[in-house]
């Protein structure tokens, strides 16, 4: 059975987060898209492409906690870099993906890439936060550094066996080839890239929470009518199967996962499960049990 296409959806107005990250919020601010609509998907910052100046002093955001979830950072252009109170931290270059578990508590900075500031350019990326399920949300904080090299691609083949571009698993599986990310609930993270004209078909389990973001190109989901750069595209919970097509070079990422189905307790960087999880989230960093970061 088919998954329909339910809303095709523009961006809003971005915003600064810090003054490193123009984004537009697609989740949960565009309408329908909310954290119960798109569980276990429960915040969605696109960085739509944009140029920064050269700046000797990174732009970014400062130091910030989270609990109860996980960031998930996809890099398309640009060089970001992170800082966190376990100690670790490193640069997510082009094309990498940063998987870190906030779990039970982190404080952590994130910063355009030094080198990458001084010069500027091009910078788009996309920050997805995945909600845990409430038996994993003290999980230990951590960090998946996927890079370009370790994303598993599939080639998208046209009749012929003409390879025309390939499926990039991040997370989940696509015809049987797995991605290297570990997930606490199932989840499909892929971008989808054409290097000509082509189309990819693909079957989820039916129940998931399905959305697209084409990156760029403009691309056909079932055969609708063309969905632009940067827009979204909503599909129907029912049914499996769906297809993407473009007529030219075109990137879209997809994102689908089982809904958890569990009580939702959100304010600003934590997201728990109760009001009064969240009340202990504060006084716990407030208290310093978040750890210590300059
Ligand atoms: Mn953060």
């Amino acid at each position: 059975m088919v998954k329909q296409v339910e809303h095709i959806l523009a961006p809003r107005e971005p915003h600064f987060v810090g003054d490193g990250f123009r984004v537009h919020n697609f989740i949960p601010g565009v309408q329908p898209l909310s954290m119960q609509r798109m569980d276990p998907f429960i915040m969605l910052d696109y960085n739509s492409l944009v140029t920064f100046p050269p700046a000797e002093s990174p732009r970014g955001v400062g130091v910030h906690p989270h609990r109860g979830f996980e960031t998930v950072t996809i890099a398309y252009k640009g060089r970001v870099e992170h800082h966190d109170s376990t100690g670790a931290g490193g640069v997510i270059g082009e094309g990498d993906v940063q998987w870190m578990t906030a779990g039970a508590g982190i404080l952590h900075k994130e910063f355009h890439e030094k080198e990458w500031s001084k010069q500027g350019g091009p910078f788009q990326m996309v920050q997805l936060w995945v909600n845990l399920p409430a038996k994993h949300k003290r999980e230990q904080p951590g960090y998946q550094s996927i890079t370009k090299e370790n994303i598993v691609k599939v080639p998208i083949l046209a009749e012929g066996d003409n390879v025309v571009g390939q499926v990039e698993v991040i997370a989940g599986n696509y015809k049987g080839q797995k991605g290297p990310a570990h997930t606490f609930s199932p989840i499909q993270l892929m971008n989808v890239r054409f290097s000509k004209p082509g189309k990819a078909d693909f079957s989820f389990v039916a129940g998931e929470n399905t959305g697209l973001l084409v990156i760029e190109g403009s691309v056909k989901v079932n055969g609708s009518g063309l969905v632009q750069t940067n827009h979204f595209v909503l599909l129907g919970q029912a049914g499996e199967d769906f297809t993407i097509e473009s007529e030219a070079e075109a990137l879209v990422l997809i994102l689908s996962g089982e809904p958890l189905h569990e009580p939702i307790a959100a304010h600003g960087p934590f997201v728990m499960n109760t009001k009064a999880e969240l009340m202990e989230a504060f006084e716990d960093y407030q208290n310093g049990k978040f750890g210590k970061l300059d």
